[in-house]
């Protein structure tokens, strides 16, 4: 007959751990007890770290993994995941081996999610709100097609097609076709670039004054702010060449007409204008992690400072520190492929309820459309009704609003009933795709850093580990 197992282990730091092995035990217990399971034999593990020793060097969990896989064991009974593994590629081994003599585990702790509710119910969380981003972004490939094709049957000094985006100033589309809006912006042009390959503004006294700084040019030349100057001067159309990027496709064409200053001009208008950039700050980005973040080998906070784009241990400084760049690529690679991870395994999963919750979601959008087409139908019938009870000519006017209305109604509940079925076709499709770090939708990889709950760092090996929050209380660990 087969039997039910409970399996409990206790960490190395007896002090710190809150589970020890006579708790694990007597919650199991109690629980098997209430929910009518015989426990027939007890696996554990003491002095094991869930996150270092390898699965065949924890005794208990070798063992129950052997009966297990003789086919002697049922049911296993642990107090909590993090009772079986810290590591998730341990854990996800743990738990592959056990799915395939189809064990049947039970979580004993309270607020212990059992198993799937956990990671990937906050996964699909995840999933969802990137699926209306993925699909935004289909749309969008095919926008870029369209853009592209027109670009292409630009001809050189004849005909430049515009493919989108903000116009050069100066400029306008006409029916697609660029062209210059007229002689005063043309003008406005060739005084930008004059004051800057000569490097001075003209005066209306012709007294010269060299060019004081991008703000004063700006004013000088009548426009707003210096930014405006800056897309002109480095713009190359205004020599004739007319060049468009368009995702990762590149067209340049020529056109005599928009040449408004020779190259010669052009390149002393670049040489002076990058002279008053040089110099500027670049801008630095804010720190990601935000969560806690701590040295492993003082046990103190890692403080970011933003002078010089550091992490830095509060404790010693200059020796335990690392750049953000570094450390945040590290974590982002990390926490994604924990993600991907999650997916891998519960794939099916995932998409089964992906696909439940996003034709739920249309279906009540359906339903409020369709009580409203009822509503008006109802509508309409009741003026007919009560103009032949009246023995009088139908109003025509009311007729016409509740026909358009009506009308109205249909033509968006067919609308949702069609991108349901668009909805399907995409996830049928896309399933598969969801499993690698580049397919996640860009909003699920930004989330990604909500889901951090603590990361310590070793100032020997850079990132130690990484704790993901999940819905119960002490997170997991992935790194
Ligand atoms: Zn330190």
């Amino acid at each position: 007959m087969k039997k039910t197992a409970l399996y409990v282990r206790q960490s190395l730091e007896k002090d710190k751990q809150k589970m020890s092995i006579d708790m694990q035990k007597s919650v199991c217990i109690e629980w098997a007890d209430k929910n009518g399971y015989q426990i027939s034999k007890v696996y554990q593990d003491y002095n094991v770290s869930g996150l270092k020793t390898k699965i065949e060097d924890r005794n208990g969990l070798s063992e129950l993994l052997r009966d297990i896989e003789g086919g002697f064991v049922e049911n296993v009974i642990v107090y909590k995941r993090d009772r079986l593994a810290r590591d998730v590629q341990q854990y996800l081994e743990i738990y592959e081996r056990f799915k395939d003599e189809k064990v049947h585990i039970h979580f004993t702790a309270d607020n212990e999610p059992p198993l799937f509710q956990g990671p990937v119910g906050e996964l699909l969380e995840l999933v969802i709100s990137g699926v209306a981003q993925y699909e935004g972004e289909n749309i969008n490939k095919k926008l870029i097609d369209s853009r592209i094709a027109k670009v292409k049957m630009s001809v050189d000094n004849k005909k430049i097609y515009w493919g989108g985006g903000t116009l050069p100033f100066g400029f306008v589309s006409k029916d697609g076709v660029l062209q210059h809006i007229n002689d005063e912006a043309v003008e406005k042009i060739r005084c930008v670039f004059e004051t800057f390959s000569r490097g001075v503004l003209a005066d209306e006294g012709n007294i010269s004054i060299p060019i004081p700084s991008l703000t004063e040019a700006a004013k000088h030349l009548r426009f707003k702010d210096a930014s405006q100057v800056e897309s002109i001067v480095k713009n190359r159309i205004h020599t004739g060449y007319v060049v468009q990027r368009i995702g990762k496709f590149t067209a340049e064409h020529f056109f005599k007409d928009f040449r408004v200053v020779d190259e010669e001009t052009f390149q002393r208008a670049q040489e002076i204008y990058n002279s008053f950039k040089r110099g500027k700050v670049s801008r630095k980005s804010p720190p990601i992690i935000t969560c806690e973040f701590i040295c492993e080998e003082c046990h103190s906070p890692m403080a970011f400072k933003k002078d010089n784009q550091m992490y830095r241990c509060e404790n010693k400084p200059r020796a335990h520190k690392t750049h953000q760049n570094d450390l945040e690529n590290a974590v982002r690679n990390q926490v994604l492929s924990y993600l991907v991870k999650l997916l891998k395994v519960n794939k099916r999963y995932v998409h089964k309820e992906l696909a439940k919750l996003l034709s739920n979601e249309m279906d009540s959008k359906i339903d409020t459309y369709k009580k409203e087409r009822e509503e008006k139908v109802s509508e309409l019938k009741r003026y007919v009704e009560w103009d032949i009870k009246r023995k009088k000519p139908f109003r025509k006017v009311d007729l016409n609003k509740t026909y358009r209305i009506v009308s109205m109604c249909e033509k968006r509940f067919n609308v949702l009933l069609k991108e349901k079925k668009k909805i399907k076709k995409w996830i049928d499709k896309h399933s598969i795709d969801l499993t690698s770090v580049e397919s996640l939708p860009m909003k699920v990889q930004e989330k990604a850093f909500d889901h951090i709950a603590t990361v310590t760092f070793s100032p020997k090996s850079g990132i130690k580990c990484i704790f993901i929050n999940h819905n119960y209380s002490d997170g997991e660990e992935i790194g």
